[in-house]
């Protein structure tokens, strides 16, 4: 069981790195969260995180190893992804969107590495380790959950600026096209809307 034993000390080096990236970038993300609900939830999860460290220290502490990290590559460029909307898109709900499916995509490498690590634990028969390994993994799972129901907030408040300002079309049926050209006249003179009209005009048209 010694190669086992060494796999799991490489896996346990990777999310230690990974944990340490995550912790360094979340901040940012925080910063660059447009709602309350999203920004509530990061700043949770960043102490959330902070607690897994420390967790990943008593279990190298458990196989008697100096806790070490080794750079985590996926983890570096799933942080990438993140910072590059950042960077790249102006403050708000939809760049909230974003900045969720790329904090996903960070909870669900976690959750792979963790389930990886706590089954290799389970085979090496290392009880303590499991258990650790075991609510580190739920918490990632609770994480990814939360940013689903903060996604669906988002999405309702999305979809309602659109209703919104679409109320009246209901009941002048033939004069569609015109109506767009009021409401993309409309919308461009709001700095920022712009993008917030385009998914709802595809279903104006189908609703022909
Ligand atoms: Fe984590
Ligand atoms: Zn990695
Ligand atoms: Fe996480």
């Amino acid at each position: 069981m010694e190669g086992l034993r060494e796999l799991l000390i490489e896996e346990l080096k990777d999310l230690y790195s990974a944990e340490k990236q995550i912790v360094k970038a979340l901040p940012k993300i925080i910063r660059g969260a447009n709602s309350d609900e999203l920004k509530m939830a990061i700043t949770e999860h960043l102490e959330v995180t902070n607690g897994q460290i420390a967790r990943l220290d008593q279990v190298f502490g458990q196989l008697e190893e100096k806790p070490k990290a080794k750079q985590c590559k996926g983890m570096e460029g799933l942080l990438e992804e993140g910072s590059e909307v950042l960077s790249e898109e102006e403050k708000s709900a939809l760049r909230d969107l974003q900045l969720i499916g790329a904090a996903q995509r960070v909870e669900h490498y976690e959750v792979a590495a963790y389930g990886t690590a706590r089954a290799m634990a389970e085979q090496l028969g290392l009880t303590d380790a499991v258990e650790l390994l075991a609510e580190t993994l739920a918490e990632e799972e609770e994480a990814d959950k939360k940013l689903t129901e903060v996604a669906e907030a988002l999405y309702n408040e999305v979809n309602t600026a659109d209703s919104g300002e679409e109320s009246d079309e209901e009941d002048e049926d033939g004069a569609e096209g015109e109506e767009e050209n009021v409401e993309s006249k409309a919308s461009s003179r709001k700095a920022g809307a712009q993008k917030k009209t385009a998914p709802k005009k595809k279903m104006a048209g189908s609703r022909r």
